[in-house]
Parts: structure tokens; C-alpha cells; sequence
């Protein structure tokens, strides 16, 4: 229970999850996603931050996993500090604790199982994609499927019997992040966030970045 209270402590308004995702998203500053200036405004009205440049405006979850939300900063952080403290968290508990409708809360699940799948950017353990068995040492193909048992029998004794294929590779993803990041709820935290604010532009940001650097 000392981890919630260091949640607590991290994360007591919507400014200081702001500024935690703006360091998350932003490590070495804020850069334009249109033309990778570095110099921005902060327009305090609606919390979006101005290129100088291009004058594109973003927002800090714009592109990200919680791209276009209307729910608290806070929410997502309470979602994600659930799942990250190992306990098991349905969209049903999640309604009723922020009191919010089931259809948004199992929505913000879902993101919230994706960001588990970033956050895992590992391929040595995509045990999932079947094809790629054959070509594997007898070794690994028998802990891949080990795995794979290991991973059936959580969804089964979570989720019942009776899951989609859609909702299945989700419950996957949870099993594996839960399995790789039991052992630390604030590590697993800031991994979860990590993997929820990392954008589709993060790598070209960053490419922008160098080029812009070696031509000057
Ligand atoms: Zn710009």
C-alpha cells in the first residue's frame, strides 16, 4: 500500500500529470511535430502548446493513446496505476470508482491493454505469432508455447471461456505486462505511461531533430 501513496504524491492534480506526460512525451523538450521546432508557446486556456515556427498547435495527448480524450488526465493515471499495481482491474470496477459510463470506462481499458503492448516493445517474446514457430531452436519453441499455456490459462481464469479473438490478443497483452512487471507498481507506472504517450511521430520527431542539426 506505500505505492499508493506515492501515486498519490506524484499525481494530486491535472497539472502535475500534465507535466509528468509533457517529460514522458517530451524528454529533451518539446518538439513540433510538423517541422521539429523546439521553441513553442503555451496557451494556458487550453493547455496546447504552439510551434513558433509553423504555429501548429498540440496538445500533450495528441497522437498518443489518449489522443482526443475527454476524460481527467487523472482518470487515465487511476486506470493506469490499477492495472500496474498487479491487481485485477474490470471496466465495471473502473465505472463505478470514477463514476463514469461502462462503454467509456471499457474503452479506456482497452487503450489502457494497448499501452500495456507498447510499453513491451519486446519481439523475443511475441510467443503469439504462430507462423514464426517453425523457424525457432526446439528450444524457445517449447518455452514460446509454455508461455502460450501460461497466457491461455490467465485469460480463462480471468475472462471465462467465451472470448473473441479480437478481445483475446488484449487479454495477452495484459497477461504479459503483469507477467514481465509484477514485482514494481511505480516502475510498472511509468512503463505504462511511457507506452501510452509515445506517438506514431515520436522516431520522426526526433529524425526531424538531427536533420535540422546537420544542416546548420
Ligand atoms: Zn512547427
Amino acid at each position: 500500500m506505500a505505492s499508493i501513496r506515492r501515486f498519490m504524491a506524484l499525481f494530486p492534480d491535472e497539472q502535475s500529470c500534465r507535466d509528468y506526460l509533457f517529460a514522458a512525451r517530451w524528454p529533451r523538450g518539446f518538439i513540433c511535430t510538423k517541422c521539429g521546432e523546439m521553441r513553442y508557446c503555451l496557451i494556458r486556456t487550453r493547455n496546447v502548446y504552439e510551434c513558433a515556427n509553423c504555429k501548429t498547435q498540440t496538445s500533450i495527448t495528441s497522437n498518443t493513446l489518449m489522443h482526443r480524450t475527454k476524460l481527467p488526465l487523472r482518470y487515465w493515471m487511476v486506470a493506469l496505476y490499477w492495472v500496474a499495481s498487479g491487481q485485477r482491474c474490470s471496466a465495471r470496477k473502473l465505472a463505478q470508482t470514477l463514476r463514469i459510463q461502462q462503454r467509456t470506462a471499457d474503452r479506456l481499458l482497452r487503450k489502457v491493454r494497448l499501452a500495456m503492448h507498447k510499453s513491451e516493445g519486446t519481439p523475443m517474446l511475441d510467443f503469439w505469432v504462430r507462423e514464426k514457430r517453425s523457424t525457432q531452436q526446439p528450444i524457445v519453441r517449447r518455452a514460446m508455447l509454455m508461455m502460450y499455456r501460461k497466457a491461455r490459462s490467465f485469460i480463462r481464469k480471468y475472462y471465462g471461456k467465451r472470448v473473441s479473438n479480437w478481445n483475446r490478443l488484449y487479454y495477452y497483452y495484459e497477461y504479459r505486462f503483469r507477467n514481465n512487471n509484477g514485482h514494481n507498481p511505480i516502475d510498472a507506472l511509468s512503463k505504462l505511461i511511457l507506452g501510452a504517450c509515445t506517438t506514431i511521430y515520436t522516431l520522426n520527431e526526433y529524425g526531424m531533430l538531427r536533420e535540422r542539426k546537420s544542416a546548420s
